[in-house]
């Protein structure tokens, strides 16, 4: 068998042939290996298709192979091809190794790969056997079936070798070429040798000349053809892969609204030196960069106008960075650079020049502002060593930039992280009051100014720190929303008023303050609904209060939560009033309930004419939306008879009240709301009064407007003290 296998090959075929056929078998596994590559890294449709262009190159290399080689076939007989089974050969191998394939490349079956080699391979024979019997020859044909069985193992046992390593796995050898080369022409010699011709007695004519040229033309055409087409698929491929790689990396790299690098950009840039810095000793600084004034222009002006903004201060960064200096956008208005130093003067300039690009004017339309900035440095070593330390110390900086009004640029120093520290305690004692729920709600009275009587009740959070004593809300409110600790303390607040509400005898409002962020939780609605059941505090007797620059932070997620809350039939009230910056804009987008005056506007009202024609202005305003106006900060009664003449509806302040805990107004006692200071025919107004007195007064006063209890003057004297 061995003998008559080396004699097919040594003798009978013409080395040429032989040689020809094994380099176009080499170039059409490689393109083969290639195109299953792209079927390995590619999924569904466009795998198929992967699928599809593989088997045609697959099949079609082992067809011309076997047509190569048995063109240097050179046997005793008279022979002539046969156009129908040449093609059928061709076919057999095309769809029998996408079959293969398609088998294959079913994940979840461990087995597939060496399934689909096996059919793989048996297609191959098959092309090959299909192939020969094309072969016309002038003699009885046979075949030895040793070699056929021989054929068979070969094709089960190298096909499942080949598809098993190179359907699921990333080969980058050539060994796999190697043994599809052996499989094709092994295949082909195994079955030419079993192709046995027992010649005819009376021989006709040697080769047809023209059916030789014709076959030669053929197979050559369809070798070159696909061999082109598989190699240009995968150039072509290889190239969108390689300009989608670059585009995708670039993007994920870049900013898109500023074309500046980004955080990631940012994160490799800054361990890129580090790296190189402790190599070198080189020292470099972290430049931390947030806008001042980015907020004003998105409230003023809309988001266009505020990502304009960025564009140009981006393209200013851009032109200022020199060679060694890199800035990036980390998101927002935050922006950060990175300049190596030898000299602390280099940088010094380099913060100059920085420092210029946000304080020179943005010209946009016909509108022009300076945003300015506030800068912190950190410098490697000293202030850090690590990406993290250098990041956080930088932003460190910025914070301190960023609150002392006079200055833009400032360096790390060790006390800042003492502040940070302090702020950490703190926000952790906020969270165990709240936790333990030791805060505390006071109320502050709000009266109708015509005729006089109680509208209702603002909630005002307190915390008796023990050690420091009454915080301002203004000072631990924002840590709460900076802690992340808000929703938990704007939710007990909430619960806590709701419930000391009912406990009331007359049904008066209670107004509780909102936070941006609780606005923009999705289930703040719900949350709301689920207090109003649990204390069984109707609808109407609860009001929110929002501020403009709350609503504006999330325009149209705060309309949904709005309505969600209104067709509660919870009244919104809108804080604040007059200093945001588009007033007008707010009430037209936000169906509000009530305008809330900013104390401000109060404080002067007596004696400075811009604040009164702004309260008339706004009264003007609520008049013809039909909306309620309540003056916030009523302290004198000269306040108060200005805006009983501009015909204001409601107010609030010292003079009918301080914000008093619960029990001390149930303690006050009885009601004194015949002699609110608003009545109009009522009696006159009592006059001012100061002090520990009035803060007791006021308190009773309150007390006995919410309480049937009998009132206890001592216990009033007591709260003052
Ligand atoms: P706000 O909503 O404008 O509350 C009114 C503030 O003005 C209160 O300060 C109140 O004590 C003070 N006030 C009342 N009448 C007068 C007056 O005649 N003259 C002057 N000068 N001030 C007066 P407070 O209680 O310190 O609260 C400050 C801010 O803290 C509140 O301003 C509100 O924005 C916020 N806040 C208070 N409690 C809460 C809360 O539970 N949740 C949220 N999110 N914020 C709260
Ligand atoms: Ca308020
Ligand atoms: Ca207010």
């Amino acid at each position: 068998m061995i003998a008559v296998l080396l004699n097919c090959i040594t003798v009978e075929h013409s080395p040429w042939a032989v040689l020809f056929a094994v380099l176009f078998c080499l170039a059409g596994s490689w393109v083969t290996l290639h195109l299953i590559g792209r079927v390995r890294a590619t999924e569904r449709r466009q795998r198929l298709g992967w699928i599809f262009l593989a088997g045609i190159a697959a099949g079609s290399t082992a067809w011309c192979t076997h047509f190569i080689a048995l063109l240097g076939f050179r046997p005793a007989e008279p022979v002539s091809f046969h156009p129908l089974p040449t093609i059928i050969a061709l076919l057999i191998a095309v769809v029998g190794i996408q079959g293969a394939l398609l088998i294959s490349t079913r994940r979840l079956l461990g087995f597939a790969p060496s399934v689909g080699g096996v059919i793989a391979g048996l297609s191959i024979l098959a092309m090959h056997m299909v192939g020969m019997w094309a072969y016309r020859v002038e003699g009885m044909v046979g075949w030895r079936p040793g070699l056929i069985a021989l054929a068979g193992l070969i094709a089960i046992v190298l096909g499942s070798a080949v598809f098993r390593v190179t359907v699921r796995e990333n080969v980058r050898a050539c060994w796999p070429i190697a043994v599809m080369v052996v499989l094709t022409l092994s295949l082909y010699f195994t079955v030419a040798a079993a192709f046995e011709v027992t010649p005819l007695p009376m021989a006709v004519v040697g080769p047809r000349q023209d059916a030789f040229h014709a076959m030669v033309v053929a197979v050559g055409a369809v070798g070159i053809v696909i061999i082109s087409t598989g190699l240009a698929s995968v150039v072509i491929d290889h190239h969108a892969r390689s300009d989608s790689f670059e585009r995708l990396h670039h993007m994920a790299m870049h900013d898109a609204l500023t074309g500046l690098p980004n955080r990631n950009s940012f994160k490799d840039h800054l361990d890129q030196q580090i790296a190189k810095a402790r190599q070198t000793g080189a020292q470099f600084a972290v430049i931390g960069i947030d806008l001042d004034r980015f907020k004003e222009i998105n409230d003023q002006r809309g988001h266009q106008y505020g990502d304009e903004a960025l564009r140009i201060l981006s393209r200013r960064m851009i032109e200022l960075a020199g060679a060694d200096e890199y800035v990036a956008r980390l998101g927002g208005d935050e922006f950060v650079a990175i300049r190596p130093f030898t000299e602390r003067t280099e940088l010094v300039e380099f913060l100059s020049r920085l420092k210029g690009a946000f304080y020179s004017p943005l010209r946009m339309d016909d509108f022009e502002i300076t945003t300015g900035a506030s800068l912190g440095v950190a410098l490697y070593p000293q202030d850090g060593l690590t990406r993290e330390a250098l990041v956080s110390n930088s932003d460190l900086a910025m914070y301190r930039a960023k609150s002392d009004p006079l200055r833009a640029i400032c360096f790390y120093d060790s006390s800042m992280d003492d502040v940070v520290r302090q702020q950490r305690v703190l926000a952790n004692e906020l969270r165990l009051a709240i936790e333990n729920q030791a805060l505390e709600v006071h109320y502050q009275v709000q009266r109708s100014i015509s005729g006089g009587q109680i509208t209702g009740f603002e909630a005002l959070a307190r915390w008796n720190h023990p050690t420091r004593g009454f915080i301002s809300p203004t000072e631990f409110i924002p840590l709460a929303e900076e802690a992340g600790l808000i929703h938990r303390l704007g939710e007990f607040v909430l619960r806590r008023a709701c419930l000391d509400a009912m406990s009331w005898t007359a049904p008066y409002k209670v107004a509780v303050n909102l936070s941006a962020t609780q606005l923009s939780e999705p289930a703040f609605a719900d949350l709301v609904r689920e207090v109003l059941a649990e204390t069984g505090l109707p609808s109407h007797r609860l009001e929110l209060e929002l501020t403009e620059s709350s609503l504006m932070k999330d325009g149209e997620r705060s309309v949904r939560a709005m309505q969600r809350v209104k067709e509660l039939g919870v009244g919104i009230a809108l804080d604040d009033f007059g200093t945001g910056y588009s007033s007008l804009a707010t009430l037209r987008t936000f169906p509000i309930d009530k305008i809330k005056l900013d104390r401000t506007f109060i404080a002067d009202v007596e004696s400075c004419q811009e604040s009164i024609a702004i309260v008339r202005a706004v009264l003007a305003l609520g008049k013809s939306l039909r909306i309620p106006v309540l003056a916030e900060g009523i302290e004198r009664h000269n306040q108060l008879a200005i805006l009983r003449a501009e015909g204001c509806d409601e107010a609030q302040g010292f003079l009918f009240g301080y914000p008093t805990p619960l029990k001390a107004l149930k303690a006050a006692g009885r009601s004194l709301l015949g002699k609110t200071p608003g009545r109009r025919n009522g009696p006159r107004p009592a006059k001012p009064m100061t002090g520990t007195v009035l803060v007791a007064e006021r308190s009773r006063q309150l007390a006995e407007t919410l309480a049937v209890d009998v009132p206890e003057p001592a216990l009033a004297r007591r709260i003052a003290a």
